[in-house]
Parts: C-alpha cells; structure tokens; sequence
C-alpha cells in the first residue's frame, strides 16, 4: 500500500487530459467546461453588439420619421409617394460615419471634396415636382453622395447620374450598389454635356448651380419633359426653375430661393465667356 510521501506514478495512458483546463498558459478549449464558458461568453457578446446595433438602427427609423413629419408634411411635401420613399431611403448610409447621427436633421451636410448632400426637404421638394412616373427615364447631374440619386431610383427603373469628380462618383456608384440600388447608372463626366447614349430622357434634374442651363440638357429633353435647376448666381443664391419643354418651346417657372454648390467645368467656362 503506497502512503504519504510516497510518490504517485502516473502511467502516461492513465493521465488525466482535463485536470487544468490549460495548456502552457492558454485556455484549453478540449475542455467541455472551458467550450461552454466560450459559447456563453460568444452568445452574449453577439446578444450585445446586437443589441447595440438594432438601437441605432432604431434610433434613425425614429429620426427619419420626425423629419417626413416636422420637415417634410409640415411644410409642402404633400406626394403620398416622395413622403413614402423619403420615409424609406437611409439618408445615414449616405454620409460618413461621424456624421450618422445628424443624417435627418433639417440642413445639407458635407460630403467629400467640399460638396454637400442636399437638405432633404429640398431632395424631397425636387422630386415631388418632377412628378416622375416609373416608366419616365431620369437623368441626374450632379450625383454627390447618390442619395438624391437612390429616391429618384424608387420610383423609375432608369437613373442615370453624372458627377463631375471622380472620387465621388466612383464612391457614390460602390454605395449604390451595396445598398441595393442596382438601376442607377453612374458616369464620372462633366454633365454640362448631358449622356447622349442614353438621350432623350423624361425628366432632367441638376443638383448644382448654373447660371443659364446647359444647351445640350435641352437638347437632350424628351417632348413634354421637364428639368430642374438652381438658376442664378454660383457664389450665392438660386432660384429653383422647372423647365418644360412644350412643342420644341421651353416654358419657364421660377419656384423658390435655394443655395446650391456650383456646377464647375464647361459651365464656368461658359460664364467667363
Ligand atoms: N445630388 C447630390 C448632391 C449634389 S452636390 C446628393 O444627393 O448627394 C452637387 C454635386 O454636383 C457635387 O458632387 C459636384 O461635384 C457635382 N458637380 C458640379 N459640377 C458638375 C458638372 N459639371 N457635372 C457633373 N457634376 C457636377
């Protein structure tokens, strides 16, 4: 009979595999244990940063919906559609992180290179007069983040958007397409000259000021179809005008004061003429 002091032979197949639950120092996960501490420790972390993550999301399907409320309906924002698509489109997955949580408030807010993203009243009051029906064919100038781009997308099937800074456009095309807006066709080109290609278009909408509105534009406007711009000085003040062009004759409406960045390339050229 071995007694203390004695010193216990362990025979190597006989030894024990789980006595610590550690292997040189690090957690031994062959230990069931050690396995169902790790999977009760994965599920609650998974459970938090989920539960972290639904809380944002929450927090701007609460913001988006004061802004269709207060900024939109309160104002003149009466489309049924545009107050619908303004509720649904994530205005935060068009600006950069820092700026998230500002996405919905009542002001454009900068994108990349000194542009801006539209207030969304404005988006929202641009798209309303347009009255663009789903099989009407849209061209944008001026895509920017590409939100305008992706409320124009949930009524039409057929975007086409220009953006005259390379950076932006290929940035604004990744975005699109990660979120899903599939049919908006993005061009890094200067839009005075419009996209002959896929010319004439029902409706042209211009997201950046010009002083007189770009020949090739109207050119390129289908019979019966309209444009909008901010008319007027590129340093200051615009007026927002909708062009219609009625039996080859462009009728011409003044609508309301905006400010705009400017549309920079053949149109400033076109001023210094
Ligand atoms: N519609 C955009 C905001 C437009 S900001 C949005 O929803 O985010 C105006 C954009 O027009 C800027 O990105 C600017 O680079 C672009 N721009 C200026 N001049 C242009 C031109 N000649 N052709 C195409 N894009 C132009």
């Amino acid at each position: 009979m071995r007694r203390n002091g004695s010193k216990k032979r362990v025979l190597p197949w006989k030894k024990k595999v789980y006595d610590t639950g550690y292997e040189n120092g690090y957690l031994n996960l062959s230990c069931p244990l050690h396995q169902i501490f790790y999977i009760l420790a994965s599920l609650f972390l998974i459970l938090f940063f989920s539960s972290q993550i639904n809380a944002a999301e929450d927090r701007f399907v609460s913001a988006r919906g004061k802004m269709v409320k207060n900024d939109l309906k309160g104002r003149d924002i009466t489309d049924p559609k545009v107050l619908e698509i303004m509720g649904r489109v994530e205005r935060h997955r068009f600006v950069d992180k820092h700026l998230q949580s500002v996405a919905y408030a009542d002001h454009p807010l900068p994108i990349d290179e000194g542009q801006t993203i539209s207030q969304p009243y404005i988006v929202a009051l641009m798209t309303q007069i347009l009255k663009l029906k789903p099989d009407e064919k849209v061209l944008e100038i001026g895509t920017g983040s590409g939100y305008q781009a992706a409320v124009l997308s949930e009524i039409t099937n057929t975007v086409y958007s220009i953006e005259i800074r390379k950076n932006l456009a290929e940035k604004a095309d990744t975005r699109l397409k990660e979120l899903g807006y599939g049919n908006v066709k993005v061009k890094a080109a200067d839009g005075y000259f419009g996209w002959e290609e896929y010319a004439p278009f029902d409706v042209i909408i211009i997201t950046c000021a010009a002083n007189h509105i770009p020949p090739p534009l109207t050119k390129q406007l289908k019979e019966g179809g309209r444009l909008i711009i901010p008319l007027g000085s590129t340093t200051y003040y615009q007026t927002l005008t909708l062009i219609t062009k009625i039996k080859g004759e462009l009728d011409v409406q003044h609508l309301t004061g905006v400010a705009f960045v400017p549309m920079v390339g053949e149109a400033q050229k076109g001023r210094e003429r």
